[in-house]
């Protein structure tokens, strides 16, 4: 079993896919090709947003909506501490300051009602991730900016198809960033992202800065990067949009396959009913101090799994000093034990009760699946913390 199996995709969509390529190498054009702008089309058709750029990493992405934003050494970026580590290393790089906000243990983002209290006269901008597939809660987030002036990132890197309340995951603030990293919901055969906003001035300023601050050729009206993304990646993506949205409804019943198995088990974060998730991951919560001994039995079994993230940002080595004493016992408790499940669309039901039978034969001998409940995806209730391997305190500290 892969955790993400990209070959069995790749199988299915050969055809398209090397076509696709061939059309690039028979062209030619291999930087801004014709299929960087086809690609930017199809996105904003596909999330609603009315400009898209594509860049060459969602690292990237991040770095050049700061930099359209004009943050700068000086300005403060509220942002959550439990993340890849990329979120905070983009406000480093423009020489601003993460300020960290703890996250919600129900879904491990970003946790809106203490962002007030984080706002001071230098931030200008709130950067939620939508971790996991699933979005913030983006109306509080984008309310609380409105109210002091701040711009919102979404760092959308593992959630396009996502839905909150309606609208597409990065089209739900002033930028959204996205990454076309071969293991994300959307993947390329190598490193691309893309950005997305409603704005002119910033769409313009984005594509500008991606192109190391060109207007016109050889005229740089600002500071840039080099950002593009290639055209054979591009091409690659659009090859993989075709099947995407019959994906996403895989993953999406993949992800049920496991609440239901897992309902009085074993708790899993949740995907609150007004949002939809893109489910880059499903992710379980074991005790702690177990997990190494359950994630060493699951890779005997044949069974691969991953930690997302096993130290918060804020007790990173590098990143320390940014935050000294501080604590969010959320992020905190959360690296200790959540466990991410192999997931994707081709991960079938008889998958997932694999995987779900050998975890619970790890968390606690003697468990059967047979006494799994079933029970729906929708509700944002994970299993009740009736197994021994339950983290169920850091549950209760949701509310
Ligand atoms: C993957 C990821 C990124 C970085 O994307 P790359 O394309 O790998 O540069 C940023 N933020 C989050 C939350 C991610 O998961």
């Amino acid at each position: 079993m892969d955790f993400i199996d990209l070959k069995s995709q790749y199988l299915a969509s050969r055809e398209l896919i090397n076509a696709r390529i061939q059309a690039v190498l028979d062209h030619g054009q291999y930087i801004m090709g014709p299929e960087v702008a086809e690609l930017e089309r199809r996105l904003e058709a596909w999330t609603g947003a009315r400009h898209c750029i594509t860049v060459s990493s969602g690292t990237e992405a991040l770095v050049i909506a700061l930099m359209a934003l004009g943050i700068q050494p000086g300005d403060e970026v509220i942002t959550t501490p439990f993340s890849f580590i990329a979120t905070a290393e983009a406000v480093l790089l423009v020489g601003a300051r993460p300020v960290f906000v703890d996250v919600e243990a129900v879904t491990g983002n970003i946790d809106a009602r203490l962002i007030a209290e984080r706002v001071t006269p230098r931030t200008r901008a709130i950067l939620p991730v939508s971790l996991y597939g699933q979005p913030a809660d983006m109306d509080s987030i984008n309310a609380l900016a409105e109210r002091h002036g701040l711009a919102v990132i979404e760092d959308a890197a593992q959630s396009f198809g996502a839905a909150y309340r309606g609208r597409n995951s990065c089209h739900l603030s002033t930028i959204g960033c996205t990454s076309f990293f071969p293991s994300k919901p959307l993947g390329c055969y190598g490193d691309g992202g893309a950005l997305f906003t409603d704005d002119k001035a910033l769409a313009r300023a984005m594509r500008e800065i991606r192109v190391h601050g060109q207007s016109r050729r050889y005229v740089h009206t600002r500071l840039g990067v080099g950002g593009r993304m290639d055209t054979l990646q591009c091409a690659i993506v659009l090859a993989k949009l075709e099947r995407f949205e019959w994906e996403l409804e895989q993953r999406r019943r993949a992800a049920a396959d496991y609440d239901a198995l897992l309902r009085h088990q074993l708790p899993a974060l949740a995907v609150r009913p007004d949002r939809s998730s893109a489910y880059a991951q499903y992710t379980v919560l074991v005790d702690e101090g177990e997990r190494e001994r359950i994630r060493a039995e699951l890779d005997a079994a044949g069974i691969p799994t991953a930690v997302h993230y096993p130290l918060p940002i804020h007790q990173q080595p590098a990143y320390a000093h940014l935050a000294p004493g501080e604590s969010y016992p959320v992020a905190e408790a959360l690296s200790r034990t959540v466990l991410s499940l192999p997931m994707g669309p081709f991960l079938d039901r008889a998958g997932v009760e694999q995987v779900v039978q050998a975890l619970l034969q790890a968390c606690g001998p003697g468990r059967a699946m047979a006494q799994a409940a079933p029970g729906s995806s929708a509700d944002a209730g994970p299993g009740a913390a009736a197994h021994p391997c339950a983290a169920p305190a850091i549950l209760a500290s949701s509310s």
